[in-house]
């Protein structure tokens, strides 16, 4: 029985890497770059998201984004996301995918017609709020973020390593709030570096905005190193 429920579980995982590459060489096409964007309910990804499309639109012109928005149900983010008028569009995994808790490659696959991919160069992909299901699957993309705020606690990486241990950059957010909690900053870098040994990360802010320059420099920056291989 064991040995029949992980050779499913390795068969689904298998088919969404096939389906994850189909995903990347549509990317490569269009020469997009990818961001897996995750976090735990309520950390702020959808609020730190606002916050950078916000500063965006002075590089509009140099590095044209997209978002892509996964949820269990509702178009709430996405509607959010359409307020600063870039392409968006909307994943709900209740409706046509048994209301899993993450997104995976299908799911993304089955999205991209709704995106102008030619007239994009970064796609940010706002995964299900859950620090476990989404980081096993990839959905092609290049890059992983991840948000983790402050009100959490500093042992999140060490509970949910693999999430941790596969971000490019991990945004420390709510950090405004760090005077009215028992937060040891120092215990969550070395939380982090003991999973994911000097992974970037940055200190940031959806309510205030700090950080949030730091956080799109990068991502530009990324962008930018992607253009020059190609
Ligand atoms: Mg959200």
């Amino acid at each position: 029985m064991h040995r029949t429920r992980v050779r499913v579980v390795q068969d689904a995982l298998d088919a969404n890497q096939t389906i994850a590459r189909a995903n990347r060489a549509d990317f490569d096409r269009a020469a997009v770059t990818v961001v897996n964007y995750m976090g735990s309910p309520g950390a702020g990804k959808t609020s730190l998201l606002e916050q950078l499309l916000e500063r965006w639109e002075a590089y509009q012109d140099e590095v044209r984004i997209g978002v892509l928005e996964g949820d269990i149900q509702g178009r709430t983010d996405a509607d959010r996301i359409a307020e600063y008028h870039v392409p968006v569009a909307q994943i709900n995994t209740g409706i046509s995918f048994g209301g899993e808790c993450h997104l995976d490659a299908n799911m993304v696959r089955s999205a991209l017609p709704e995106l102008p991919l030619d007239e994009i160069d970064l796609l940010v992909i706002e995964n299900v709020g859950n620090l476990v299901c989404p980081a096993e699957f990839r959905v092609g993309e290049d890059l992983r973020v991840m948000v983790a705020a402050v009100t959490e606690g500093e042992d999140k990486p060490l509970k949910y390593p693999l999430m941790f241990r596969t971000a490019d950059l991990v945004l420390i957010n709510k950090v405004d709030l760090l005077p009215y909690l028992d937060y040891d900053l120092e215990k969550f870098h070395a939380a982090l570096d003991a999973v994911n040994p000097g992974v970037p990360r940055l200190l940031v802010s959806a309510r205030t905005g700090a950080g949030v320059d730091e956080w799109g420099a990068w991502l530009r920056q990324e962008v930018a190193a992607r253009r020059q291989v190609a």
